[in-house]
């Protein structure tokens, strides 16, 4: 799946980042690891399931084996290759400092030196591991088993003795006529234990006529369908099915009969309506398959599905499958049979039912790829073709395992509450991310669509093919898919600097990362809510940066093979994150796993300050570690957490304009490493960005920094701004030293190192400067034109033919900066004429200054305006067009304004899927913060219908613009008496960040004053 995210006005320029390499290994180690392996006992109880699940495996293995003999050869030789390579570069690249840091990081890497890790701690504290089936399975293969056995009571699990082998669903639906559907599941089940009932989840579904019919070989005397009992079980979402008479172990069909109506919250099978139209879509995952038909809706109950569907003739209808069969039946009516699926987990079903239109068909070698569209959408297919297409072929080769689904189908949802789902086969997408019309499109926009869709691909074989064993572990999904999507996505398109953008997501992963509210990536959890919540910036963005370390740490083709390995060997099964770290270990010839996993085990992540010493008379970096807390109220006393840090610096080397980098595993509170001081003209502290750590250096360091910042690359650019931040809210730097940051990058051309000031500018222009005095938020906006406005004169409004993207993209930044941020008038009063030509002509405006024009032109604007952004949204030709004037609407600040965006969320002009996208809007519109909350208090029962659960955490998190004590007791007086299922965790963070403002507030208030009045 993918979460939506805020498209801030962004633009592209990456250096793709090399690897690095230097890995020692031991066969010694590996072999040690697989004799422990073998010593493992399998429990008695658990062989039979074990002998079962391991011909499942070896059937697999099997069908995925032909190229694993290969894979492991080639494996072997591009490591001998590597080393080559490496000796042969050495010279070049190494020093003697680094060779000695590498020496030093070898032996630091020993997992003898993890022995009194945090790492090791955290585990003790670690949840129960979900299935002892899946772990059993995979413990033939693979060595130490990381985690406590699981807990015996798991009140929302099903039992585990009850497994289905393939479900037949037939449903009879026809959105247009109406919402109700029925339908009927035959389960092949095996029971592998005696019991009188079964267990299986239903959520919201009349369900009727139950029979189950034992299919044994011994059986065939007595197969007369035993009717069951039907025992709700509402609070676990499930059902329970009494029999008469015990039932033995073996195989068996049940046969279950159910009926619900499409729901209107965006989850389960749910109804949308388009221009009188209404269609059928689902989206099950997390736990939503329940809601559609009984099943055993666990990750790991993995089985075939066999799909029919019963509707209007008039009606296209999308599942996993190929259409194989079709009947046509009277009074217009017709049946589609679909192609049996290779096993899938429940949540990877997919079902759209309606009047679509369907693109034309575009082939990735074998495969078929089309987009589905509501009617009139046609000719906005083709990017999202081209991607699909590009993308496909490059992560084929990726895994070097063919798309292991019959046919692949993108389909544009009108109303959908996520980004995007990877359905296996039959893609579901956000219209923003699929439709787009190539002449009015932005950048942004197209690279954002590009990334989703590599995505949700990715997750063909990561994810689909190869399952996390429980929503514990869903961060082997997501982590994986988001950092494999900028890589793809980086290799077909070099230009659009796709690491640069990555560096705006894993910016805020750290700000969520850094609050006492946070969670580990891999997290527990045991109700539907908990799996829910965990859809989050930890789990994706802080995810995929792990990863990102990982690679960098063990070398792009290493990384590769352990990759390769893992899919091969687990393909059609599930999985535990120790399954990845052998896999990774195996390809690596070392230990992965006690380097990465305090990073997946524990929440937040290390501050490293970075310091020059004199050690014996030599020069020295100096490396501390300790947690970081944004709140330095909230961190109370020094937990000593501790991670296994892949520190790379870059390091001045005298000569202008050059660098070169160096190495150093920090496993320790402290380190010291050599400097070779005379040619460190000056360090930075963390090199390409690439590990999940924030630098805080030392002030003569950064001075140093401030005059050679010219010799850092963009990406380190951006992160350097974004940590100076960090250590100001932390009240560990003090304002002027991001402010003279920020003032040293008024001349930069970098788009994205521009777009990362944003943040910081606009919560002190916006939240702080009003805080400190009458004529604070002025001067500041001053001052911002003092250093940006110079851009904005040499850039002008209108782009020269054939201007690079880079240029126009920059445009775009210092426009906002200076405009929206700033406020400079003679910029605000052209936003405003440039705005009225495009309303009237959409190609009068260089489509990347869309959204800044739309946004400063509201600030200003009146009654006709709105009129026209209303009118205009209500007509747009694209949705990111819709989304654009919607968005606008609410950056209105005439109060009469305010008040009608506001009520506009409760019509049908906002999709259920954008409500909270305007009301978060709002919130960070000061003229509109406190009537929007006003209105929620207000409007709570009718809008609460319109907030599906995913979304409502998003909502909450936009509360803090409030600011005051009085505003954050209300909030969590009315959220406790007003819960929303799934949200208690952004809840807290919500209050955590009004917390850190009080002291925030209290601490840079002055520091702000002084800087601009000194
Ligand atoms: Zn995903």
């Amino acid at each position: 799946m993918t979460a939506r995210r805020k498209s801030a006005v962004r633009k592209a320029a990456g250096a793709r980042l090399k690897s690095s390499a230097a890995r020692a290994q031991t066969s010694k180690k590996k072999k040690a690891g697989k004799k422990k392996a073998a010593g493992r006992k399998k429990s008695p109880k658990k062989k039979k399931s074990a002998t079962k699940k391991a011909a499942r495996k070896k059937a697999a293995r099997k069908k995925y084996a032909p190229k694993k003999a290969a894979a492991k050869k080639s494996a072997r030789k591009k490591a001998a290759q590597k080393k080559a390579t490496r000796k042969k570069t050495s010279p070049k690249r190494g020093s003697t400092a680094k060779k000695a840091a590498r020496k030093k990081a070898a032996g630091a890497r020993r997992p003898a030196g993890r022995k009194k890790t945090a790492a090791k701690k955290a585990a003790s504290r670690r949840a129960p591991r979900s299935s002892g089936k899946s772990s059993t399975a995979t413990a033939s293969t693979n060595p130490p088993v990381l985690v406590k056995a699981p807990k015996k009571v798991r009140p929302y699990r099903l039992p585990e003795d009850v497994r289905p082998l393939s479900t037949r669903i037939h449903v009879d639906v026809d959105p247009q006529r109406s919402p109700a559907f029925e339908g009927r599941v035959t389960i092949d089940l095996m029971l592998e234990k005696r019991r009188r009932s079964v267990v299986l989840h239903a959520s919201d579904l009349e369900l009727f006529d139950a029979h189950l019919t034992l299919t044994g070989p011994s059986e065939t005397a007595i197969s007369k369908p035993l009717a069951g009992k039907l025992v709700p079980k509402p609070s676990f979402e499930a059902v329970e099915i009494e029999f008469e008479r015990p039932l033995p172990p073996g195989p068996a069909r049940l046969e279950l009969g159910f009926r619900g109506t499409l729901r209107s919250d965006l989850c389960g099978f749910y109804g949308a309506e388009v221009d009188g139209r209404r269609f059928g879509f689902t989206q099950l995952e997390a736990t939503d398959a329940r809601k559609f038909f009984p099943c055993f809706d666990e990750p790991a109950m993995k089985c075939r599905w066999r799909l029919s569907v019963t509707t209007a003739r008039d009606n296209a209808v999308v599942s996993n499958g190929r259409v194989v069969r079709t009947q046509i039946h009277r009074a217009g009516r017709k049946t589609l049979h679909f192609a049996p699926t290779p096993p899938l987990s429940s949540y990877l079903v997919a079902l759209a039912v309606g009047e679509l239109e369907q693109s034309r068909a575009e082939n990735s070698g074998p495969t078929r790829i089309r987009v589905w569209h509501v009617p009139g959408k046609g000719h906005l297919t083709e990017l999202a073709l081209e991607a699909a297409r590009e993308t496909l072929k490059r992560l084929e080769a990726y895994f070097d395992l063919p798309y292991p689904y019959s046919k692949l189908d993108l389909v544009a949802v009108p109303d959908f509450e996520f980004g995007a789902m990877e359905n296996a086969g039959a893609v579901f997408f956000r219209e923003t991310l699929l439709l787009m019309n190539p002449a009015t499109v932005t950048l942004a926009e197209k690279k954002r669509a590009a990334e989703v869709i590599c995505h949700e691909l990715a997750h063909m074989w990561y994810g689909n093919l190869v399952t996390m064993a429980w929503w514990d572990d869903l961060w082997l999904n997501e982590a994986f898919a988001t950092w494999m999507a900028f890589a793809i996505v980086d290799e077909w398109q070099p230009g659009w600097k796709m690491w640069q953008e990555f560096q705006h997501d894993r910016a805020a992963a750290m700000r969520q990362d850094s609050l006492r509210n946070t969670h580990p990536i891999y997290t527990v959890v045991r109700t539907p809510e908990d799996a829910n919540e965990n859809f989050d910036l930890i789990t994706y963005e802080k995810g995929a940066s792990v990863v990102r370390m990982v690679e960098r740490y063990l070398g792009e083709d290493v990384f590769r093979e352990g990759v390769r390995l893992y899919i091969r060997r687990h393909a059609e099964s599930n999985t535990v994150a120790a399954d990845l770290w052998n896999a990774l270990g195996e390809a690596a010839e070392e230990k992965v796993e006690p380097v990465v996993r305090a990073w997946i085990e524990q929440e937040g992540y290390p501050i490293v300050r970075i310091a020059r010493k004199v050690s014996d008379g030599d020069a020295v970096i100096e490396l501390t570690q300790e947690r970081f807390f944004e709140n330095p109220d909230a961190a109370g006393p020094q937990s000593g957490e501790r991670w296994p840090i892949p520190w790379v610096g870059r390091i001045g080397t005298g000569e202008p304009g050059k660098s070169r980098t160096v190495r150093h595993l920090l496993s320790r509170k402290r380190s010291r490493i050599p400097a070779e001081g005379a040619d460190l003209t000056f360090v930075y502290g963390n090199a390409d960005e690439g590990g999940f750590i924030r630098p805080a250096h030392d002030p003569d360091i950064l001075q140093d920094l401030l005059e050679d910042i010219d010799c850092l690359t963009p990406v380190e650019r951006q992160g350097f701004v974004e940590h100076q931040w960090a250590l100001v809210r932390s009240g560990r730097a003090e304002v002027a030293s991001l402010l003279d940051l920020v003032a040293s990058l008024g001349r930069d051309e970098d788009p994205d190192v521009l777009s990362t000031v944003r943040a910081p500018l606009a919560t002190m222009v916006r939240r702080l400067a009003p805080d400190v005095s009458a004529h604070t938020p002025g001067r500041l906006r001053a001052w911002i034109e003092v250093y940006y406005g110079a851009q904005v004169d040499e850039l002008g409004w209108v782009p020269q033919i054939d201007e690079p993207d880079e240029r126009r993209l920059r445009r775009a930044v210092v426009l906002d900066l200076v405009g929206r941020i700033g406020q400079a008038t003679s910029v605000l009063a052209r936003a405003s004429e440039r705005c009225a030509a495009y309303l009237s002509d959409r190609t009068s405006l260089d489509p990347n200054l869309a959204d800044p024009v739309v946004a400063m032109a509201a600030a200003t604007g009146g009654e006709a305006l709105f009129n026209a952004y209303l009118s205009a949204m209500r007509s747009a030709d694209t949705s990111q067009e819709k989304r654009r004037f919607l968005l606008g609407l609410g950056g209105f600040e005439k109060q009469a304004l305010v008040q009608r965006a506001l009520e506009l969320s409760l019509t049908d002009d906002v999709p259920t899927q954008d409500v909270v996208t305007l009301l978060a809007r709002m919130f960070e519109n000061r003229a509109a913060a406190e009537p929007t909350w006003g209105f929620i208090q207000k409007s709570w029962d009718q809008l609460q219908r319109r907030v599906p659960p995913l979304l409502a955490s998003r909502l909450i998190a936009a509360t803090p613009a409030l600011k005051t004590p009085e505003y954050r007791n209300q909030v969590a007086r009315f959220f406790k008496t007003h819960p929303l299922a799934g949200s208690t965790r952004a809840l807290k963070q919500a209050l955590e960040r009004f917390d850190w403002y009080a002291g925030f507030r209290e601490r840079a208030g002055p520091q702000l004053d002084k800087y601009l009045t000194g």
